[in-house]
């Protein structure tokens, strides 16, 4: 890596609809104690809790180094629009990411790449990162679409302003999300690589250089070492085995 762009690993856990109060946050504690036991730790790790465990899992996570995310938010501050939360709440509980863009929710909620942009947008102007997350299907990947579509929605979905301190971008095929299949490290490298060309070329080489690239599919213990050894690959988003804290806690210390 060039020595004028480090960019420090980031690791983040997406449990998605999962968990109650207890169960979460035991959870956040386990991940909380082993961080703060650690002498040193090679990344930055994040937890995303379902909205309901914000307050306490910020609590669980309370003068330890894990961060706290949210896994979505609203575009607009505040409002009626009735069961969605705005990035001002979740800085509020304690939030300092947000995950915007996945693919279960362009998908469930049909969020376009505008509403990504825009959610992105107001994750910003609230003073999170957002985690804007990127992918294709496996009928994309098929039909040899895999780069364009990515390509398009980096264009479509990042704020046009962003800088490397506030911006993640997660590369999550969605063929690879939740079913045990991973992309090979060579299709991950190239994906990775086309994201950093793109983002050169709608933010320039400083930002782009600087930018944290996460994969981000069925990453595991037994597979994260080889993921995250990949050249642009700056970390993980990890969804099922960021509900085990050991799992989580070996992929992140990998
Ligand atoms: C995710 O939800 O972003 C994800 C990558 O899930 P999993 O690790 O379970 O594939």
């Amino acid at each position: 890596m060039d020595p004028r762009y480090v960019r420090r690993r980031l690791i983040v856990g997406n449990w998605k609809m999962n968990g109650l109060r207890e169960p979460g946050v035991e959870l956040a504690a386990a991940v909380a104690g082993r961080a703060g036991a650690a002498a040193e730790l090679t990344a930055d790790l994040v937890v995303c809790p379902p909205a309901h465990l914000l307050f306490p899992v910020a609590e669980a996570l309370r003068d330890s180094p894990v961060a706290l995310g949210g896994q979505d938010c609203h575009m607009a501050r505040s409002g009626a629009h009735t069961g969605d939360i705005s990035a001002e709440m979740l800085r509020d509980a304690g939030c300092a990411y947000v995950i915007v863009g996945h693919s279960e929710r362009r998908a469930d909620h049909a969020e376009s790449d505008e509403t990504v942009r825009a959610k992105a947008v107001a994750a910003q102007d609230a003073g999170l990162i957002p985690i804007v997350c990127v992918g294709e299907t496996a009928a994309q990947r098929a039909a040899g679409e895999a780069l364009a579509v990515v390509a398009g929605q980096i264009e479509g979905s990042v704020p046009t302003r962003a800088v490397a301190a506030n911006l993640v971008v997660a590369y999550e095929p969605v063929w690879a999300i939740g079913t045990g299949l991973t992309a090979t490290p060579d299709d991950v490298a190239t994906a990775h690589a086309h994201i950093r060309d793109v983002l050169g070329r709608m933010l320039g080489q400083e930002t782009a250089m600087g930018t944290r690239i996460l994969y981000g599919g069925s990453v595991k213990p037994s597979n994260a070492a080889d993921l995250l050894a990949l050249a642009d690959v700056d970390g993980a988003l990890v969804g099922g085995a960021s509900l085990k804290a050991d799992d989580f806690w070996a992929i992140g210390v990998s």
